[in-house]
Formats: structure tokens, sequence, C-alpha cells
């Protein structure tokens, strides 16, 4: 934190800001300048100085935090880019470093039947990670609500016939006890980003861990839930864009690429784009998913449907198999221009 004091802040009020800092263990360092105003540099804390008790102090003009609250997140803490490795009987699946992972399914697991038809296609084109819902967090309380444990009982099979990984959403403490015993990875949804408790629970499983961007969260918030999980020990988290809300009407929700460098730039963690949820409109997913993996993603997911128009969940984004062979082929192209590999 650097305290910033007024332009003729007296030399008594330097010193009492001084004396409040050392007060509580800190240690201050005030800087004279050459224009005659005087920043104090605090230096001792573990974690981020509180501003409040100094913001009103007589003499200070602002309070300027220049270390962020997140500690085992950020690449200060670990330089080297963590890679999530995620064993299936098809593969290791990687996500991060050189490696672009790709994990496709329907929103909602709806029959075995309708999972089976689009497990077999999107194995067909190359994915290793099936995703599916079977707890669906609806904006209506009227609308499907996924199948719940025998969704669960669904991906199961899926894994046991395709050996493809399963990637589905726990919403609660109920459903994260029982998708812990079924997933590969657990999918912690948007409107659960902050959902501190849900996030401490999941942070104590051993299952690696996909957390999606809020639809209003910053990069400094999506950062800190995910600080949430690994300070409970967990160490393979996977963040996911999956769009954010702004005044634009042509898309369900704006696809925020910028945040991919923002990640890596601040972050040792894999971040990947849902270019599904991101738009809303299933001829808005190629185009966006093919800029993701040139913008750096470190891997995709798709919502892929065999009968999107009657889909019980987002069969508007939802693109048909040959689309998702087709997305596999040219972000696999994209990702080999940039030296990585599509897996
Ligand atoms: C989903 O992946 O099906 C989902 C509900 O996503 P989000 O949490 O991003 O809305
Ligand atoms: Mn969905």
């Amino acid at each position: 934190m650097l305290v910033v004091m007024e332009k003729n802040a007296t030399a008594e009020q330097i010193r009492a800001v001084c004396d409040r800092i050392e007060s509580v263990g800190l240690t201050s360092h005030p800087i004279p300048s050459p224009a005659g105003r005087v920043a104090i540099g605090v230096t001792g804390n573990n974690g981020t100085v509180d501003a409040g008790a100094l913001e009103g102090m007589p003499g200070v003009a602002e309070c300027v935090p220049v270390s962020k609250a997140y500690k085992l997140v950020s690449r200060d803490h670990q330089a080297e880019s963590t890679v999530v490795r995620i064993p299936t009987a098809l593969g290791e699946v990687r996500f991060g470093g050189s490696a672009v992972a790709m994990i496709a399914g329907p929103c909602a697991i709806e029959s075995r039947a309708q999972a089976f038809a689009i497990a077999e296609r999107v194995a067909a084109s190359g994915a290793r990670l099936f995703r599916g819902g079977a707890y669906k967090p609806r904006t209506s309380p009227y609308s499907f609500q996924g199948l719940g444990e025998s969704g669960l009982k669904i991906l199961c099979e899926v894994r046991e016939q395709f050996g493809l990984g399963i990637v589905t959403e726990a919403v609660d403490k109920e459903s994260l006890d029982l998708v812990e015993r079924t997933a590969d990875v657990i999918q912690i949804g948007a409107r659960n980003m902050q959902n501190f408790s849900l996030l401490k629970q999941a942070g104590r499983s051993t299952t690696p861990i996909l957390l999606k961007r809020g639809f209003s969260a910053t990069l400094d918030e999506l950062l800190m839930a995910a600080e949430y999980l690994m300070s409970e020990g967990a160490r393979e988290v996977i963040l996911c864009e999956r769009g954010v809300r702004t005044f634009n009407d042509h898309t369900r929700n704006t696809l925020d690429l910028s945040i991919i460098p923002g990640v890596h730039r601040r972050s040792h963690l894999p971040i990947i784009v849902d270019p599904s949820h991101g738009t809303g409109r299933r001829w808005q997913v190629l185009p966006l998913a093919r800029a993701a993996a040139a913008a750096g993603a470190d891997g995709l997911m798709v919502e892929v449907h065999n009968d999107p128009f009657t889909a019980l969940s987002d069969g508007m984004q939802s693109i048909l198999p040959d689309e998702f062979a087709q997305l596999a082929v040219e972000a696999g192209q994209i990702a080999t221009v940039l030296g990585r590999t599509l897996n």
C-alpha cells in the first residue's frame, strides 16, 4: 500500500500516519518527492492493508493498494504455468502450457439415449472430456432442473462406454458430495463463483475444479474465487471465461477474450473459454471459438446437442455434432499456428 499525502500535509500529519502504520506492526517508508508531495510506502503486510484506518486521517489524499490480496493463484507465487492433467481412458487431457483442451457435450443430461448419441459423436471428433449438467442452476424455477443423481449415473455410463472423462456441475453442498464421486472435473458455475462456502468445500476435494467466471465478476474477483479453492488445498484449478453482462443485445453475453492474456499475466492457472454461454447463439459459437484459440485460451468448452431444437436447456446455443467436428479441426489448426497442441 502507498499512502499519498496531500501537497500541503504538515510534518506532524505525516508523522501521525507513520505512527499509525507502525502501531499495527507494519513498517512505514516516507518518500519525499521534489514536487513537495510525500508518499508513504507500507511494507511488512501479509495480504492487503486495510486502507480504512488511514484514509480518514488528516493530510491523507488517498491510499493506493500495490499488492493483490490473492497469493496462491498469482504468478509471483509460482512463475511457471500450472498444467492440469486429467487422465481418461482415451489418453491424458492437459490444460495449460502448450496444451489446449476440448470439453464438449450438452448443456444438460436429458436421457441416456441423448447423452450417448452426443458422446459418440464428440468422441469421434477427438474430444476426450464430456460435459453435461445433472444439476442445472436455471433462472426460472419452472425450467428443467436436471436429472440429478440419475443424470450422474448416465455420465458414469458415458465414461464406461466411450472412455470420455466427465465434467459436471455441483450447485450446492449435497450435489458436490455426489458430483465429487462421479466427475473427473467438478464444475462450479457462474452463479456460484462467489458462493464462498461452496468454494471452500470444493477446494478440499482432490478432484480438479473448473471455475466459471461470474457474469459481473472482474478479473480480480475471479482470481480471488480461485484463491478460495487454493487456500483450502486445491491445486488443479481451471478458470473459464463464459461471457459477461453488457449493454449488447445481439448476443446473450459479451465474451471477454481480453481476460485470457489478463489471467496469463497475473496467474499461473490455465484459462479456457466457453463460447456457448459467451454468445448464446449457435452461429456465433464457431467464430468465437476460433478467436479464443487465437487469443491463447488453454481450452474450449462447447455445448453440443444432437437435436438442439428440442433440447431441454440452451438449445439455441448448442451446435450440432457436425459443426463441432469442424470447430475441433479449426481450433486445432489455430493452436498449431501458436505452437500448441489441441488434445
Ligand atoms: C453451464 O455450463 O451449463 C452453465 C450453466 O454455465 P454458466 O454457469 O457459465 O452459466
Ligand atoms: Mn448451458
